[in-house]
């Protein structure tokens, strides 16, 4: 994995558009964002001649959207033409390249290293804080 490479993408996102909010940087990088019923599904990602598209399961809470909707947003700026896998319980641990660049991604656009006190706070403190579970902890 090329973390520097991934931490300098979300730095220069964050800089451009002056947010972490993934829907905001979706809208802003023309990726659509549709909210939909994916059964089991958290999410998944795909090119449509060339419209991007991240798909993100209604039935779950806004918390965990907006994870995948993070997760999603990093396969379209660091594997936009791939077929990504889809996002689910049992992906979320995967130990493919792309799927942990994109838990990389996620979880550092999450994470924000200038808010209030969170050089104080330990690695699963930093991941309660955001709203992150504890599976994550390998990628912060
Ligand atoms: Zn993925």
């Amino acid at each position: 994995m090329d973390l520097p490479y991934i931490d300098k993408t979300i730095k220069k996102l964050v800089k451009t558009y002056q947010t972490r909010d993934p829907y905001r940087l979706a809208k802003e990088l023309n990726v659509l964002v549709l909210i939909e019923n994916l059964g089991d599904i958290y999410g998944y990602y795909n090119n449509l001649r060339r419209i991007k598209m991240i798909h993100i399961n209604s039935n779950m809470s806004d918390n965990k959207k907006r994870i995948t909707c993070a997760h999603e947003l990093g396969h379209s700026i660091l594997h936009p033409a791939e077929n990504t896998p889809m996002l689910s319980q049992v992906t979320i641990a995967s130990e493919l390249k792309i799927e942990k660049e994109a838990n990389y991604f996620a979880i550092n656009l999450i994470v924000d290293p200038s808010a209030d006190g969170i050089e104080y706070l330990q690695k699963y403190q930093k991941l309660e804080y955001f709203g992150l579970s504890d599976e994550f902890v390998r990628y912060i």
